[in-house]
């Protein structure tokens, strides 16, 4: 992928010129920022682990109270946007965003039920092929799916949990997962990783990775949960067998909104946990059919879909359509390799950046590594109006996000927090 090099400079003048030439710089007019006392927005750079809301999520829920209020049990099948089909609009737009066909995702539930409904389905331990390889320092979630399907099976993690162990910077070489798989073969049942770690914010490539696991007979999933609408996915191209994040970290659709879910079509036949609304949809209201699954990845529904939830991400989502992931990423780049030169700029001892340097291995997010002072800089980062995340012991992660964070953002956050050093 070619990488544009901008030549940084470190003054606000910069900063300003680089907003006033962004062509996304409209889209920060379209969400709500937490304010300041004095009524200024704070520096928000926490889009990782909780986006902020757009402007139009307000209407889009109001508009399913009031079909609720007006329609009653008929805004199932009328009005200008009925619930029945209500998800099938927001997967015109997600499918682009991770790089899937249309039929491969849907959206349903949330993220760790859809890692057992993942796990229900692909993990299928038969003779020797028992194994599940992670992360060693895997989100805690997946983690426990991942070791209550094990028992579930009446498999022990001890033997069945094989855990790529990072390097003591949190890299995770993709040679080291290449040999793991290779040297599992054919005891290899699965793969299930993060595509962008939580912690580190390095990216692995999900293509050699499903590849490699293809080659021993196994399947690739991948938790999205810190990539989708992070960075561009191909899902499809790449051949990942199954995949399911959230949508309320860079998708902006609000608390513990409705989560993600793709299967590739060469998986669709698959046995699942099944439930009604996942049967095919001619049929669902027979009530006396047995289970024939609606096709595609809507055959793993399993209840009728939760409208409020996915209204605040119809507002986010025809953002995402209008700015497009490759713009988004382009601006995502220069944003975070601005945020770097900054950093290194200011030189400060004891300050690491853990992420890695390579624009193809990270997506927006920097994971500053600061032994022992990580815990007071978040302190008095927080009290000059910058929101970020603190991570024990010693890791603060700073998300600058292309679709409302701004380089006059980065740059201030980087003169706050080197005075807070
Ligand atoms: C955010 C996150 C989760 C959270 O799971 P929920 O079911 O939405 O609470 C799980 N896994 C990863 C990797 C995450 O980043």
């Amino acid at each position: 992928m070619s990488h544009e090099v901008t030549t940084f400079q470190p003054d606000r003048s910069f900063a300003i010129r680089m907003d006033e030439s962004d062509d996304l710089r409209h889209f920060r007019s379209y969400f709500l920022f937490p304010a300041n006392e004095d009524g200024s927005s704070k520096i928000y750079f926490c889009g990782n682990s909780l986006g902020l809301q757009p402007t139009a999520a307000k209407e889009a829920v109001v508009q399913v109270l009031d079909a609720w209020h007006h329609l009653a049990v008929d805004g199932h099948f009328t009005g200008d946007r009925p619930w029945m089909d209500y998800h099938r609009r927001l997967v015109n737009m997600m499918a682009p965003i991770v790089g899937a066909l249309e039929p491969e995702v849907t959206i349903m539930n949330t993220l760790t039920t859809n890692i057992h409904m993942a796990l229900g389905s692909f993990y299928r331990p038969s003779g020797v092929r028992t194994k599940i390889l992670i992360e060693a320092d895997a989100f805690p979630s997946d983690r426990y799916a991942v070791e209550s399907w094990i028992k579930l099976h009446g498999l022990d993690p001890d033997r069945d949990l094989i855990q790529l162990h990072a390097d003591d910077r949190g890299y995770l070489a993709p040679d080291q997962i290449r040999q793991a798989i290779y040297q599992t073969g054919e005891q290899l049942a699965l793969v299930w990783l993060g595509n962008v770690n939580y912690y580190t914010g390095q990216y692995l490539p999900m293509g050699s990775i499903a590849s490699w696991a293809h080659e021993v007979g196994a399947l690739a999933g991948f938790d999205l949960a810190h990539a989708a609408g992070n960075v561009p996915m191909n899902l499809h191209d790449e051949d990942v067998d199954f995949a399911t994040w959230c949508t309320y970290k860079y998708l902006n659709g609000g608390p513990g909104s409705i989560a993600g879910f793709y299967v590739h079509t060469r998986n669709h036949g698959f046995p699942r946990l099944a439930g009604w609304w996942g049967q095919d949809r001619s049929t669902r209201f027979d009530m006396r059919t047995p289970f024939t699954p609606e096709s595609g990845a809507e055959g793993w529904q399993i209840s009728n879909q939760p409208i409020l939830s996915m209204a605040p991400l119809s507002a986010s989502l025809a953002l995402f359509h209008e700015a497009g992931m490759q713009r988004l990423q382009k601006k995502s780049r220069q944003l975070t390799e601005y945020l770097d030169y900054l950093l290194r700029q200011i030189n400060a001892p004891g300050l690491e950046i853990l992420t890695p340097s390579q624009p193809e291995e990270r997506g927006c997010q920097l994971s500053l590594y600061m032994p022992g002072m990580a815990a007071g800089v978040y302190r008095k980062l927080l009290d000059s109006g910058v929101i970020l995340d603190f991570r024990k012991p010693d890791v603060l992660r700073v998300a600058p996000v292309p679709l409302y964070n701004s380089y006059q953002d980065v740059w201030q956050f980087v003169q706050l927090l080197s005075t807070s050093l």
